[in-house]
């Protein structure tokens, strides 16, 4: 059973941080845009049936509108079936583009949880970042969701951000706990190229947001939502089971400008460009392919570990690991990184903000 990712890649402005295949879009953009994803759904008449779990992602899914959302979904239907028959249906959105409407037409079609986009509860600092939603916002969102009948809601948070305080990151992380999100995704502030915050020289300030990632950490573990991975925190049982299938080396397809897939060994990725995307498909092609490579022995292994290694619990040391890694993990074992328990080899917890020096053996 495998995984299947929907990419909306299009955003009402675009946040100064952000690097992902995402844009404002014009109506007739999205529109051809919609037509292109049921194309491309289409092209998969034998993955039929055969998904667990969904994510409709982005971008900013809930930007679409009400009737644009009841297309795309009646499209997704004609791979997954119902929604409500599968273990996950996530869907992404922030708060500026999700209103009681929304959160009841998503809740009707079966999706069963919802991420939303809080990152900081300072209008200063999200200001900054470019965000279009504030504080009140989100709240705002958040409830709207809650009395639609969500009991699974997931919030991004951000942290390392230019000029954040640790009070600042304590002030959001109150909001959100006071809030009772089943989930949350901490994240600390990257700066990659072709950013509005790489252009105007912001600088990433690892120091200060690992022990800010570290204390926001705490926080959330002492509140019951406990780190399963790298940057991710549930309560018991509401683990993403989307990304869990992604860190366990599990098969899925993605939909869509830039989505990855993983099927039959072979990883892949759609163009990043939305018109190339689009324009392929409109002319009865596949979309061009970013990139595309079958992963075998030592790869497939080294990838393996990668991925498993980001969940706390770490991976089983199976023999194949073993042969092909000893060296590697008696370093890392030497430098104190990862430890191994219970037949299981992971990264030490104190670590786990490092864990970028302990992926470098595996590739
Ligand atoms: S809302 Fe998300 S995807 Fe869209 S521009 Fe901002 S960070 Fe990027």
């Amino acid at each position: 059973m495998r995984g299947l990712y929907v990419h909306i890649p299009f955003c009402r402005a675009k946040c100064a941080y952000c690097d992902f295949a995402s844009a404002p879009g014009t109506p007739m953009e999205i529109e051809s845009y919609l037509e292109a994803l049921a194309a491309e759904a289409a092209l998969y008449p034998e993955l039929k049936g055969g998904f667990r779990t969904l994510y409709v992602g982005g971008g900013t899914p809930s930007a679409l509108s009400p009737g644009q959302l009841r297309r795309l979904f009646s499209a997704l239907e004609g791979l997954t079936g119902p929604f409500r028959d599968l273990a996950e249906a996530t869907f992404e959105a922030n708060p500026e583009s999700l209103d009681a409407e929304k959160a009841a037409l998503l809740q009707g079609a079966g999706i069963s949880r919802v991420s939303l986009g809080l990152q900081a509860a300072q209008d200063s600092l999200l200001k900054k970042l470019g965000r279009v939603a504030m504080k009140d916002d989100f709240v705002r969102a958040f409830a709207a969701l809650r009395e639609a009948g969500f009991a699974d809601l997931n919030a991004d948070l951000m942290c390392g951000l230019p000029g954040q305080t640790g009070r600042d990151l304590g002030e959001s992380l109150d909001l959100l706990l006071g809030l009772g999100p089943e989930h949350v995704s901490l994240y600390a502030l990257e700066v990659h190229e072709g950013t509005a915050f790489y252009a105007a020289g912001v600088k990433e300030e690892p120091e200060a947001a690992a022990g800010m990632y570290e204390a926001a950490a705490g926080a959330l573990e002492k509140a019951g939502l406990l780190r399963y991975e790298i940057s991710n925190f549930a309560r018991p049982g509401r683990e993403s089971l989307h990304n869990l299938n992604y860190w366990e080396q599990g098969e899925y397809l993605g939909l869509g400008t830039a989505a990855a897939s993983y099927l039959r060994g072979e990883r892949r990725a759609n163009t990043p460009v939305t018109d190339d995307y689009v324009s392929a498909l409109a002319a009865g092609r596949t979309p061009p392919a970013q990139y595309r490579e079958r992963l075998e022995g030592r790869a497939r292994t080294g990838e393996r570990i990668m991925l498993g290694l980001r969940k706390t619990a770490g991976i089983e040391l199976t023999d194949d690991i073993f042969i092909e890694f000893k060296a590697e993990l008696d370093r890392l074992l030497k430098a104190g990184l990862v430890e191994i328990a219970g037949g299981r080899v992971r990264i030490r917890k104190d670590r786990l903000y490092v864990s970028n020096a302990v992926f470098r053996e595996f590739v």
